[in-house]
């Protein structure tokens, strides 16, 4: 079988049949009346039938396709790169140990040096549903600063910031100071390198930061740094 055509995309089960077999559209309707044709386990009934990457489908027994969805979260270190592939340092790919870890994506990075919650998935319609602009998904941080923070910092963060490279101003954006170097911070965009810059407009360095939730998904305490689990059902459903 060749690169999966039915990445994130729906086929009608006529059109996967002439794409993973040697038989035409107008033979399916046949195969499935012979019965020789299963979708999710059971007799396909429909040359309609929906059929997405994750769909089991079996002709004679045999699986045409198989694939299962894949959803993990990995508490990410410090000094590895959020990219599949990278020429000088390890990736959040290389670091994981998971069977199918090439088939995996990443869901909205973090900067090289950022820590914290980063989610990866086979599923392509489930990431771009997180990461879709539209969606307006939390992201919490907390960061660590060189200068000590003040009010001022709180109305400017939920006012917006201009900033001109792009001529955009930041959506609004939460921030809660826990002390005087430290903070917790809530924005809904993932514009590049955008808390650095944010904090940057007030000439303070950002010393630390790590993600601690993606909308309702939850880093929590169970991951050291550099480990990774699969999501939980209820998890996955949070995400979407
Ligand atoms: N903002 C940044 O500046 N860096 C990150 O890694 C994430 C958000």
């Amino acid at each position: 079988m060749g690169a999966n055509p039915m990445k994130s995309k729906t086929y009608r089960l006529d059109r996967f049949i002439r794409e993973y077999t040697s038989y035409s559209l107008s033979d399916t309707r046949l195969l499935i009346a012979q019965g020789r044709i299963t979708v999710d386990g059971e007799p396909a009934h429909s040359i309609q039938q929906a059929v997405t990457e994750f769909t089991q489908v079996q002709m004679d027994g045999a699986s045409l396709q198989n694939n299962k969805p894949i959803y993990i979260m990995l508490n990410k270190p410090k000094g590895v790169v959020s990219a599949t592939k990278d020429d000088k340092h390890a990736t959040v790919i290389d670091i994981i140990d998971h069977p199918q870890k090439q088939a995996l994506h990443i869901v909205g990075r973090l900067d090289f040096n950022t820590t914290g919650l980063i989610l990866l998935t086979n599923d392509g319609a489930w990431s771009r549903k997180i990461s879709l602009p539209e969606s307006k998904l939390e992201k919490t941080y907390n960061v660590r600063l060189k200068l000590p923070l003040s009010q001022a910092y709180i109305e400017a963060f939920a006012s917006g910031m201009y900033f001109s490279f792009e001529g955009i101003t930041t959506a609004p954006a939460t921030l809660q100071i826990r002390s005087e170097y430290d903070a917790e911070l809530k924005i809904t965009e993932g514009k590049y390198h955008q808390i650095k810059r944010m904090f940057g407009q007030f000439q303070n360095e950002v010393l630390d930061l790590h993600r601690v939730s993606i909308g309702r998904i939850k880093l929590g305490e169970s991951l050291q740094s550099g480990e990774y689990r699969s999501l939980t059902p209820d998890e996955i459903l949070l995400g979407i």
